[in-house]
């Protein structure tokens, strides 16, 4: 009889997960299993207190779904990923473990991590197997006519909607239940030093929870996605990014999910449905991420980058953190952000744009604001977001595309119902005045306690351009190539 280990990572869930699944085929195994928290490593990573409550709850959940399964989960508390190695080493010398299975995760430090569980583990007799899970097609699977990742998002999407039409990556029930196992139990699992908060009424915790959301969204909003997604008063996404970013759920079961609801439509239209691009967007991110390990060096993917001159004003940096800026559509996505640890994916690329374009601080900055914010902090794509919105990534938007915050807030929260929400210090400025209640203020004489626009956004476009166009040319000076 064999004995399988498989430690558990970015991927909580026991439906629709590879590595569990293959530890699982032979009946006669038996199978334990194992996590290992690194809140340094977490800390250096930046990883948020909400994202860190967030899995934490989900290990919990994860552990009683195991058990009905016969397969403890055990928990260790290690410091960073060098660390958990040892630990990994001792435990299956400790459980007289024979393979170990997991699933890959594809940032260089955890890349790097694997590398050396695999060569040491390997050199101690254990078998150590690992699974590409997270994604629809591993990066071998969808390369350009050159044999490289795809760097133009148009053609990769092509690519792996064509793959799809030849064969849907097939999803993994949840395995069946392990012979009954008299050492079955609960082991302890606590996380020290962690502030455990997140807003479980907005993000409910289980498995379960994020497959209903899931289904919930193809049967009732998926229709309208293309016409509401854009609103952040309406709630007409899925909000399901914080489970896939911890792997309570996966694209593969995003996919099987929308296929099976809305199976009166034809598979052509499913697959290129404005929905679904948004998974494939994740994945493009991921691809990028794997094919360009400079990403997880928050490097930028063009060269010129390095000539603009941020101007990185801290008090800038902190007004745009707290919701603070003047500009009421930027100062209400920040504050949602820093509540709910979540924010809505048009007020991401607003806010993004304003902090790079407008205020023109180093994106790195906003990027790393984010990640240690968001309860659905995920490298590959906030790495992805802010390479776009600041034009310095693969197929970003062009740099001379500003977005202006007075017309996207007239534009996506017209009637300024986000905005109060956000923001109670306008709540007496009438709607239609909500997008420049300065100007109101003055006319009308009424005093708001919210603060003057730090910027003026006019001149900051101009700066932004030139800047911008000057470390283009330069680099052409230079002859240096543009990625
Ligand atoms: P839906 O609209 O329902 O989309 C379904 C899923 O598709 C999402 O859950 C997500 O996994 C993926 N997706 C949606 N939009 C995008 C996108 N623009 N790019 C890539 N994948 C997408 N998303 C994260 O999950 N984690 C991050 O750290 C993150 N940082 C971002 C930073 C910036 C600057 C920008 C512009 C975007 C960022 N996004 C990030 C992408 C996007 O904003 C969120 O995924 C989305 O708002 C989540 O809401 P939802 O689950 O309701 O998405």
């Amino acid at each position: 009889m064999q004995k399988n280990l498989i430690w558990f990572r970015n991927d909580l869930r026991v439906h629709d997960n590879t590595a569990l699944h293959q530890a699982c085929q032979n009946d006669t195994d038996k199978v334990i299993s194992l996590f290992i928290s690194t809140p340094k490593q977490w800390h250096n990573q930046s990883v948020s207190k909400k994202k860190i409550s967030f899995m934490y709850y989900h290990l919990i959940s994860l552990q009683k779904e195991l058990l009905k399964l016969n397969i403890i989960l055990y928990y260790h508390e290690s410091t960073d990923f060098l660390n958990s190695i040892e630990y990994l080493i001792f435990f299956c010398k400790k459980h007289k473990v024979n393979n170990l299975f997991y699933n890959y995760e594809y940032a260089i430090n955890e890349r790097y991590r694997d590398y050396l569980v695999k060569k040491k583990l390997s050199q101690k007799g254990f078998l150590v197997k690992g699974f590409h899970d997270n994604l629809l097609f591993s990066n071998r699977q969808i390369r350009n006519q050159k044999n490289e990742t795809y760097k133009v998002f148009t053609f990769f999407k092509k690519k792996v909607i064509q793959n799809l039409h030849n064969n849907i990556p097939q999803c993994f029930p949840v395995p069946s239940k392990r012979k009954s196992d008299r050492d079955i139990f609960l082991t302890s699992i606590s996380l020290k030093n962690v502030n455990l908060n997140f807003n479980k009424s907005f993000f409910p915790v289980g498995e379960k929870e994020a497959i209903n959301r899931l289904k919930n969204f193809c049967i009732y909003k998926f229709n309208d996605y293309f016409l509401k997604r854009d609103y952040p008063f309406l709630d007409a996404t899925s909000m399901l990014s914080p489970y896939l970013s911890a792997g309570i759920i996966s694209s593969r079961y995003c996919l099987k999910v929308l296929l099976k609801t809305k199976n009166s439509l034809p598979l052509n239209v499913l697959l290129t449905s404005p929905w679904f691009d948004q998974i494939l967007w994740r994945e493009f991110y991921y691809h990028l991420l794997i094919g360009f390990p400079k990403i997880s060096r928050s490097e930028s993917l063009v060269t010129w980058e390095k000539e603009i001159h941020w101007i990185n004003n801290i008090k800038h940096f902190n007004a745009w953190k707290e919701g603070n800026t003047g500009f009421p559509i930027i100062d209400a996505g920040m504050r949602q952000l820093n509540e709910l640890g979540w924010m809505h994916n048009r007020l991401r690329m607003i806010t993004s744009s304003f902090l790079v374009k407008n205020l023109l601080i180093n994106w790195r900055e906003g990027e790393e604001y984010f990640i240690s914010n968001l309860i659905d902090g995920d490298l590959a794509l906030n790495n992805g977001g802010w390479q776009w919105s600041a034009s310095v990534g693969c197929d970003s938007v062009p740099y001379i595309r500003i977005f202006n915050p007075l017309h996207q807030s007239k534009t996506f929260d017209e009637s300024g119902n986000f905005i109060k929400k956000f923001i109670p210090e306008l709540k007496n400025v009438p709607n239609h005045h909500i997008h420049q209640p300065h100007e109101w203020s003055k006319q009308k004489n009424f005093k708001i306690d919210y603060p003057n626009p730090i910027i003026n956004y006019s001149e900051s476009r101009k700066t932004s351009l030139s800047l911008f166009k000057q470390a283009r040319l330069k680099l052409h000076k230079n002859g240096l190539k543009n990625s």
